[in-house]
């Protein structure tokens, strides 16, 4: 069965009751320069929906009732451009109260938040550690070998918050962070949230290549006593939000390149069949 974009969104809007798809997280390209072991979104084709197609399926989005747009990835600024039209759309045409982006930081650049800043509310930085050893063994860098990723955190942090962005921190904790102390760091960048994951594995998506998946992330996990102990030692941080395996398999309407529904863990079917023409 083939389905145009959009399509696999229907079911969702007719499900009675109706849900409203406040909060939309959309990742409009899968092409990433880092190489994160445990990655859902692992580099399978290079569609790119056109500008003007995105622009009508984000306003009938609107029109059922979206307030609040994230953008992630793969890296959403390897199309700076076009993520940076798609907010300003949001902004100026469809009035959203928030727009935001999950990256890497490896790509934003300050001419681009001079052009397209003020269309942004929040700049989410992933940051699993402050350690580059740990941050290499994660694959948390451009090209899986780089030594960039925690200067750029701070860089962009500070390039954000400067031009009146919010900043916000993601990590994934694993079994090779889950010992860190980041409570130094996390205080010095001053993010309004840090959003800590508990790493998931998605069948199909970082279960190793028995399952047809790129990556293989099972070696990663970690026990919920490991994770409550990274939550434990950061817990005079008033901004940490944490999300175990529990709390991340339905929180937010998923929509992939194609803007076709795709619910993790809950629906692996619907994500697969919404795949098969690629
Ligand atoms: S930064 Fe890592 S987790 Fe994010 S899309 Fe790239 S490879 Fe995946």
């Amino acid at each position: 069965m083939k389905f145009s974009w959009l399509d696999v969104s229907i079911p969702f809007f007719n499900t009675a009751p109706a849900k409203v798809p406040v909060s939309v997280n959309w990742f409009p390209n899968r092409r990433c320069n880092y190489e994160c072991h445990f990655c859902f979104h692992t580099n399978t084709n290079e569609f790119i929906l056109p500008l003007e197609d995105a622009k009508r399926g984000l306003r009938m989005l609107a029109d059922a009732g979206m307030r609040k747009l994230n953008i992630s990835g793969g890296e959403p600024f390897l199309q700076a451009r076009y993520i940076g039209e798609v907010f300003k759309f949001c902004k100026e045409e469809l009035l959203l109260e928030s727009c935001s982006v999950v990256n890497n930081g490896s790509k934003v650049t300050e001419k681009w938040l001079d052009t397209y800043g003020q269309y942004l509310d929040v700049m989410a930085i992933s940051c699993d550690s402050f350690d580059t050893e740990i941050n290499l063994k994660q694959g948390r860098a451009e090209n899986g070998t780089a030594t960039t990723h925690i200067g750029d955190v701070f860089k962009v942090a500070q390039w954000a918050r400067e031009r009146g962005t919010k900043v916000k921190i993601n990590t994934v904790v694993t079994i090779n962070n889950w010992e860190e102390d980041m409570n130094d760091q996390i205080e010095q960048l001053e993010p309004f949230r840090w959003k800590v994951f508990q790493v998931l594995l998605l069948d199909s998506e970082n279960t190793g290549a028995e399952t047809g998946s790129l990556r293989d992330a099972r070696n990663l996990v970690i026990t919920k006593e490991q994770f409550q102990a990274f939550l434990s030692r950061h817990a005079a941080q008033k901004c940490l939000v944490p999300e175990d395996n529990e709390s991340m398999k339905d929180s937010y309407l998923n929509l992939d390149e194609r803007m076709r529904h795709v619910v993790p863990a809950m629906n692996i079917q619907l994500k697969l069949t919404a795949r098969s023409d690629f």
